[in-house]
């Protein structure tokens, strides 16, 4: 059964974009740039939301919700923050519509807004000037807050899930006494966003730190977790940064210490947006469809009953009754598709498109022989097993399948990350290989601005686990300290 999906073979970004499409978990919306999240698409983002929030809040978080506006004034008070993200803000300036008499709706140009307002792309001034009035002493900290909410960039080139011009997303906006308490928070948090990405989204990733020229307007240093597409695109999936004292001097929030001293707080701020779901999807899946891990989809097994009469199918029904009783119970979320408006061959072709980890399918045979049909996604193997036990098999099974995909992921990221000592290795290796390209540079901008020119790679991160080695930059032959990666980047 064809299912109007391109093959990746024949053209990755077209494939990416049917099986968003066909899988129904988005689409693209009137308003330019911003899509629409289908429900089953929303699952899945959900299912992100739950597991994440629950390490939020295991780690001493706690969610609030400041506002969508920001007052133009306070994105100059940070000097670099305005700077990044001034190309692409989206400003409030009128409050009101009135009709021009002849049936025109047209903007009140008499209900000017005395003070201009950003739809937050970020909400870092907001929260600092809000902080001012929470902090007064060493006792007010720290504060570990998130929100979770929309924010709106005007990007120019998007892409479902992986760029969109309002995106759903959680920031994270911790203040602390100390530098070195803050950098433990914001390293603890990528450490909480590695670990989501590499055992629920079964997406290996490569923890590090942006280069100067990568980091988030407005912070000392830029952690991220780097993954890798099956296309050899790297994939940013996740930042935490340490922003030292500067919005806290740019909104004057300072403490008094223990010793009785004055100073400015310290802060970090981290994200991770619905471009998770471009990961998941670009990470794992295949022509035939969608590939969820089982830890992270909304339905992890789906049965399908085969039948003629209804006597046959009342009996399926009992023993799904049983066996759906057992699998919840194991805290397995099952969905039992016995519509009789479609054929089980469709329904096959649907689940297996949304990437239901797992198939049962049971029919009147199988009910004599006290047997089921069991087809995992991952491998697109089907075997036939006993009844008996079915329920431990079941969830023996998922966890096999979720490792499988992690290890299929991992074994094609670490075999797309090359260490090269030329500039022509370089270009050849992103030309006809693709994935991480490890190399030595000389930590100029201006290094890095060229090779993006030439290449159209940038610097991915300084590896967390960076070794120290001598060597030359291979673009200028400057003296370099050690590798860094470098990739094609979504
Ligand atoms: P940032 O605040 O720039 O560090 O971004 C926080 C998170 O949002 C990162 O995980 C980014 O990869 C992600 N992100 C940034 N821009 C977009 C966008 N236009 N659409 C979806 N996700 C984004």
């Amino acid at each position: 059964m064809s299912k109007g999906i391109t093959s990746r073979s024949e053209d990755y970004s077209q494939w990416y974009n049917d099986l968003v499409i066909k899988a129904d978990l988005a689409e693209y919306s009137a308003v330019r740039g911003c899509m629409v999240i289908k429900p089953y698409g929303y699952a899945i983002w959900e299912r992100m939301q739950a597991i994440l929030d629950k390490r939020f809040k295991e780690t001493g978080h706690s969610n609030a919700y400041f506002p969508l506006f920001i007052p133009k004034s306070f994105f100059s008070k940070e000097a670099s923050h305005v700077e990044g993200f001034a190309t692409e803000c989206a400003v409030v300036t009128h409050y009101r519509l009135k009709n021009d008499g002849n049936g025109n709706i047209i903007v009140d140009e008499e209900a000017k807004l005395e003070e201009e307002l950003i739809v937050r792309p970020t909400s870092e001034t907001i929260i600092w000037n809000t902080y001012r009035g929470w902090i007064e002493s060493y006792r007010d900290l720290p504060i570990l807050v998130n929100q979770w909410a929309n924010v709106v960039r005007w990007e120019m080139r998007t892409r479902l899930f992986l760029r969109t011009a309002e995106f759903l997303w959680q920031e994270g906006h911790t203040a602390h006494a100390t530098s070195e308490e803050a950098v433990a928070e914001a390293q603890q948090m990528l450490e909480v966003y590695a670990e989501f990405a590499e055992k629920t989204l079964a997406v290996p990733v490569i923890r590090g730190s942006k280069t100067e020229s990568e980091r988030f307007a407005g912070a000392l240093d830029t952690y991220t977790i780097e993954a890798l597409m099956q296309d050899g695109k790297a994939l940013q999936a996740g930042t935490s940064h340490f922003l030292g004292q500067n919005f806290a001097k740019a909104f004057d929030v300072k403490f008094t210490s223990k010793e009785g001293k004055q100073e400015y707080v310290w802060a970090t701020s981290w994200g991770v947006s619905t471009r998770l779901m471009g990961a998941l999807i670009m990470a794992h899946s295949d022509d035939q469809g969608l590939v969820l891990p089982p830890k992270l989809a909304p339905i992890q097994v789906v049965i399908v009953p085969i039948f003629k009469t209804a006597e046959e199918k009342a009996n399926i029904d009992a023993f799904v009754d049983n066996l759906n009783a057992e699998l919840k119970a194991q805290g397995i979320s099952v969905k039992y598709d016995d519509r009789d408006t479609q054929r089980p061959g469709f329904k096959f072709a649907e689940w297996e498109l949304k990437g239901v980890p797992l198939r049962v399918a049971i029919g009147a045979r199988d009910m004599q022989n006290g047997t089921v049909e069991l087809a995992r996604r991952d491998t697109q193997t089907k075997e036939t097993v006993s009844q008996e036990g079915l329920g431990n098999h079941i969830v023996t099974l998922l966890d096999q399948i979720q490792d499988n995909i992690f290890q299929k992921a991992l074994n094609f990221r670490d075999s797309h990350i090359t260490e090269v000592n030329s500039y022509e290795e370089f270009k050849d290796v992103l030309e006809n290989k693709g994935g991480f390209v490890s190399c030595h540079w000389d930590g100029t901008p201006e290094t890095e601005k060229r090779v993006k020119e030439e290449t159209k790679a940038t610097t991915r991160c300084i590896p967390l686990d960076f070794a120290v080695e001598d060597g030359v930059c291979i673009f200028t032959g400057k003296p370099s300290k050690g590798r860094v990666l470098f990739a094609k980047a979504y």
